[in-house]
């Protein structure tokens, strides 16, 4: 049984508290659960980046994020946390199935993020898995998808399993995150993004992050994003 938030002010960030959280350096400051603040704590991460500072408080507040900063920069973060804290304020449960999933172009990253994902979600009760193809057996992973509340995968495999799992089911989906979107939205891709996308329920909350800030009105409009807040972090040169 999911346990209650154990600290205020996490119900009451909203549209409008926000600003409040704008000038934190640390995560600390931010009003995260206490299970998050534990995993980031576990993982040794203290002080935020640049574009965990910008965005964390327009995330948090369920916006959706159109976010752009360098490699190395910190992204992962940005956006594994409002997943985490998100789920957590919904009193996400193993019952309740799918309730984030996280694109990301290659197996590599996919399994990078992964990793973080498990370190600094570790002491809540989520279920995640990876699904990025490769050896793995699909049909074993066809029969645990469904009980999986935080998908990381590949567009390729996600669609597979779309179209080949039975009862796979995601219209309780709260959000989705397309890591490095600038190269999900690329040609390559478009197709099965169209697909994936088509089968997710509109009413979600919606992050994509890239190195490079994704302009195109259309990607956008397809992906159905609600007045994202855009977010560049360039470096002091
Ligand atoms: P990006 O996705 O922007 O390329 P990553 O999320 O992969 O960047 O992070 C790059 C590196 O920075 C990783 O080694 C990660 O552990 C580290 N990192 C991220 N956020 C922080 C932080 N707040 N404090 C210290 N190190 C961090
Ligand atoms: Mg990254």
């Amino acid at each position: 049984v999911p346990s209650l938030p154990n600290s205020a002010p996490i119900g009451k960030i909203d549209e409008n508290t926000y600003s409040q959280y704008a000038g934190s350096k640390k995560f600390n400051q931010l009003p995260l659960s206490q299970k998050t603040k534990d995993g980031l704590r576990d993982s040794k991460y203290t002080k935020m980046t640049d574009i965990q500072r910008a965005s964390l408080p327009h995330s948090l507040a369920g916006r959706d994020i159109l976010g752009a900063a360098k490699t190395g920069s910190g992204k992962t973060l940005a956006f594994i946390i409002p997943v985490l804290e998100k789920l957590y304020k919904q009193r996400w449960g193993p019952q309740d199935g799918v309730g984030s999933i996280i694109i990301s172009p290659t197996r590599e990253l996919a399994s990078q993020l992964f990793e973080v994902l498990k370190s600094v979600g570790k002491h809540h009760g989520f279920s995640a898995g990876l699904l990025i193809g490769g050896r793995k057996d699909v049909d074993m992973e066809k029969e645990h998808v469904n009980d999986l509340n935080i998908l990381v995968c590949t567009p390729g495999r996600l669609l597979q399993h779309m179209d080949e799992t039975p009862n796979f089911e995601c219209s309780q989906l709260q959000v989705l995150v397309l890591d490095e979107a600038d190269r999900i939205l690329d040609v390559g891709f478009k197709k099965v993004i169209n697909a994936i996308v088509s089968q997710l329920p509109k009413h979600r909350q919606t992050f994509l992050f890239s190195a490079t800030q994704t302009k195109s009105v259309q990607d956008l409009a397809r992906l159905s994003l609600k007045d994202p807040e855009y977010i560049s972090v360039h470096e002091e040169s």
